[in-house]
């Protein structure tokens, strides 16, 4: 039995409900939402039933707790949660600006999992664990980067396999040691699921088959492109494979690269077929876009199957 696990920022998101050029001004917000990109990410695995484990740190907070409760509701193994008594947990507010991009204001580095670091505790349940996901927004802090390639390390000396979804905000690209970062967690990558440009920021190539050649050649096994509305596509050395999206309205599309990535690992670690596991990812991303708040368009295997049975028929 395959086992998921994720290391990384555990935040709640608070929305500005009326769209505009950030927070310079009062306005009407909603939320705490759970969030944190490692975070919605496990919470969907959670909820497709496959076994997983989140290792974080947030306060002892409502903020905290909205996560934990929510992870625990969807069936993650968060025992790998340090509470910290006097910490305060990470948050992100945003606010959709009109032309449908993101003004962000993030309490992250200075807030509880700013300081996640591995214990005895947390190496057994890595030791328990037989696949990695990393996201590129985990890498925000030296302790964090360090905790991620020691259990990378860890799960591949045991024949466990990583993926890999860099994720990227442009605010934390330049961060110190970044590149780096990405870099050697890139060199023991077995699936990689970049978005948009994020597939070149390792590759020479300028055309997109020369840059998943690229890839495949540094031993790669598969490379996961996702593109919005459209869709995905799948790669590996003898296969290449379009899927298209799903017709959906668009209520907010933070979490659905999450999402998305969340059910086409849990399906591949399954044995899936490609195009299988792309399928339902498309519908576990175009799920994510209906609803208003992070996590909150999370999928059970149920749901998905219905929107796939819907727009088979239509
Ligand atoms: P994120 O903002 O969460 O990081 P991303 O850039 O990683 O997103 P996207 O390509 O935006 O990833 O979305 C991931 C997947 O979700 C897509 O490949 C697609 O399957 C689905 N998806 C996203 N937006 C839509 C949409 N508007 N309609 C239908 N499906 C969508
Ligand atoms: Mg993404």
């Amino acid at each position: 039995m395959s086992k998921i696990l994720t290391i990384g920022e555990i935040l709640v998101e608070i929305i500005a409900i009326e769209r505009g050029n950030g927070f310079r001004e009062a306005v009407p917000l909603i939320g705490p939402f759970p969030s944190g990109a490692p975070a919605i990410f496990i919470d969907q695995v959670g909820k497709l039933g496959q076994d997983c484990a989140i290792i974080s740190t947030v306060g002892d907070d409502d903020f905290g707790w909205v996560n934990i409760d929510r992870l625990t509701r969807d069936g993650v193994d968060v025992s790998g949660i340090e509470v910290v008594p006097q910490g305060t947990t990470g948050s992100a507010f945003v606010r959709y600006r009109e032309d449908g991009s993101r003004a962000f204001v993030f309490n992250i580095l200075h807030s509880a999992c700013g300081q996640i670091e591995l214990n005895d505790k947390t190496r057994v349940l890595i030791d328990g664990c037989t696949h990695m996901h990393v996201m590129g927004t985990a890498l925000y802090a030296p302790s964090v980067v360090l905790s991620i390639l020691d259990a990378v390390d860890r799960i591949k000396a045991k024949g466990g396999t990583v993926s890999f979804d860099p994720n990227l905000r442009p605010e934390i690209l330049d961060s110190p040691g970044m590149r780096e970062a990405l870099q050697t967690v890139l060199s023991k990558t077995d699936l990689f699921m970049p978005s948009g440009e994020e597939l070149f920021l390792f590759a020479n190539a300028q055309t997109e088959k020369e840059a998943i050649d690229e890839l495949l050649a540094k031993g790669i096994k598969a490379v996961v492109i996702k593109r919005g509305q459209h869709g995905a596509s799948y790669f590996d050395k003898d296969t290449a494979i379009d899927v298209k999206g799903f017709k959906v309205e668009e209520i907010d599309p933070t979490g659905a690269g999450d999402c998305f990535g969340a059910t086409f690992v849990t399906f591949w670690l399954n044995g899936a077929a490609p195009q299988d596991a792309l399928r339902y990812a498309n519908a576990s991303g175009a799920r994510a876009v209906t609803r208003a708040g992070p996590m909150e368009g999370a999928s059970t295997r149920a749901e998905l199957d219905a929107l796939i049975q819907s727009q088979e028929r239509s």
